[in-house]
């Protein structure tokens, strides 16, 4: 018999206790054998030497938004930028769709964006998205298409920043966001092929076998099925559908569909927004904004009356939740709901007896340990000292037995396993996850909360041969960073090697 693949690198972490070996061999796209290198170069087949390199259980990208990430390709990166760099990027903008932006963070600027900042920048409407995706700072003609004025109420979940007299400044929050996005005209079939056929791409390169994208449009069903009949993805894909988009019923039509290369899994339902503009919902005020708690989005008893009706028809519910207030909610929620490995989306700020209702309710945690990082720097000024003790409480989540599976939020943080997997392992706050731990997190945990862990999550006879290889020390949070060398998805290279 010849295999298909024969992979020989320094070390292979099965994601099984025991020896390691140094070599594996795959058939059919399963791994049929491992062991040494040795008897490696007795067996007929494909041979692939990486000297040195790690081989891990294909890497999951639990939490990512595929279609923005390629979106964003074709948009203004404003990352990074001050206001006149971020204007000027605006301005010389060239494309004849609306102007799209995303990545400005005001926290530095000489002014707080407004949209007489924007207003002449450009003859087209300009929409541009803040780091976290949950404010838009837009221009007086997206503002009229959207024919949003000062006569305009906040719709539920969101809000619409105003002038002192009333006028829309041009800021639109969380669930009022939706309105200005519905006025541009919509992508085509072939925009959303491109955007998801990029995002894939990128995702094989970055060491993924897998994504779960968290939000998809309904239309992005349609894109995603297309790229699957096409045989042209390079990465497996778990979607759970937008529970607010208007198409959603039909996205969810004739039930659940499981099949390994994409699986229609469930709905994505928000309780609330993010940390960082202070929409997260708290059960007490910010530390640093007493007069607010922050924003609800979809709670009560219309959270637990949709995720009991999704879950009866048999889908996953995977709830946003970052305040510990929506956490509180999403688990009461779900737990109440028929047991469909149901998911608590961020679980950023989590109190101890919602740690242990999350665990003791067998769902899932999807955690970002990139955000960590990211929100360091003012998360304690938004919970003071004493809340602060409930963020990022991994270890704890896990103890209770919560399913972990880790995330990036691509394209809010990079699409970057091995960043994912250091930031799990060593978090400036919150609870670090030992190297174990945080490997399943990103393979058996994500493989689970997908259905999916009799065949993907380990290197062992008989799962998937989906393997990423690495250069560099994987169990290591410090010194220089491992990088990708090669990517395999059911024993077929999607990367590298090189
Ligand atoms: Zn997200």
């Amino acid at each position: 018999m010849t295999d298909d693949l024969i992979l020989v690198v320094g070390r292979v972490e099965t994601g099984r206790p025991g020896p390691a070996p140094t070599a594996l061999a795959a058939r059919d796209g399963r791994v049929v054998w491992l062991g040494s290198a040795a008897e490696a170069r007795r067996r007929s087949g494909q041979r692939v030497e990486l000297p040195g390199a790690v081989a891990l259980p294909g890497l999951v990208d639990g939490h990512t938004h595929p279609a923005w990430l390629g979106e964003a390709a074709e948009q203004v990166d404003l990352s990074g930028l001050d206001l006149a760099a971020a204007r000027a990027a605006v301005a010389g903008q060239a494309g004849s769709r609306w102007i799209r932006g995303f990545g400005w963070d005001e926290a530095r600027w000489s002014a707080p964006p407004h949209r007489r900042l924007l207003d002449g920048l450009s003859d087209r409407p300009i929409v541009l998205h803040r780091v976290d995706r949950h404010v838009v700072w837009v221009d007086s003609k997206a503002l009229a298409a959207a024919g949003i004025d000062r006569a305009t109420a906040d719709p539920p979940g969101g809000r619409i920043g105003r002038d002192p007299d009333g006028t829309p400044s041009g800021l639109l929050y969380d669930d009022a966001i939706r309105r200005v996005l519905a006025a541009e005209p919509p992508p085509t079939a072939d925009d959303r092929r491109r955007w998801l056929s990029r995002a894939a791409s990128r995702f094989a390169a970055a060491g993924l076998t897998a994504v779960h994208d968290v939000c998809a449009a309904a239309a992005d069903v349609e894109a995603w099925r297309a790229l699957r009949a096409e045989g042209r993805l390079p990465v497996r894909a778990h979607l759970l559908v937008d529970g607010e988009d208007p198409a959603l019923d039909g996205a969810l039509a004739g039930g659940p569909r499981r099949d390994p290369w994409l699986s229609v899994a469930g709905v994505k339902l928000f309780a609330d927004g993010a940390l960082g503009s202070r929409g997260a919902w708290l059960s007490a005020p910010y530390s640093d904004a007493p007069d607010t708690c922050g924003r609800p989005v979809v709670h009560g008893e219309a959270l637990r009356r949709r995720a009991a009706r999704y879950a009866e028809a048999g889908f996953q519910v995977a709830v946003h939740a970052i305040g510990d207030r929506a956490a509180r909610e999403a688990v009461a929620a779900l737990a109440a709901a028929r047991p469909m490995r149901h998911r608590v989306e961020h679980a950023q700020v989590v109190d101890p007896q919602t740690v242990t209702a999350l665990g003791r309710a067998g769902l899932v945690a999807g955690i970002q340990p990139t955000h960590a990082i990211a929100d360091a720097p003012w998360i304690a000024a938004r919970l003071g000292p004493e809340r602060l003790r409930w963020a990022f409480p991994w270890r704890s989540l896990a103890a209770a037995g919560a399913g972990l599976v880790i995330g990036s939020d691509c394209p809010i943080a990079p699409a970057d396993p091995l960043a994912a997997l250091r930031a799990a392992m060593a978090p400036p706050i919150g609870e670090g996850l030992s190297f174990e731990a945080a490997l399943a997190a990103s393979t058996r945990g994500a493989a689970r909360a997908a259905f999916a862990e009799a065949d993907r999550g380990v290197l062992a006879p008989g799962f998937a041969a989906d393997v990423t290889v690495v250069d560099g020390e994987p169990r290591r949070a410090d010194g220089p960073p491992p990088t990708i060398r090669a990517t395999f998805v059911g024993g077929r290279a999607t990367f590298g090697p090189r």
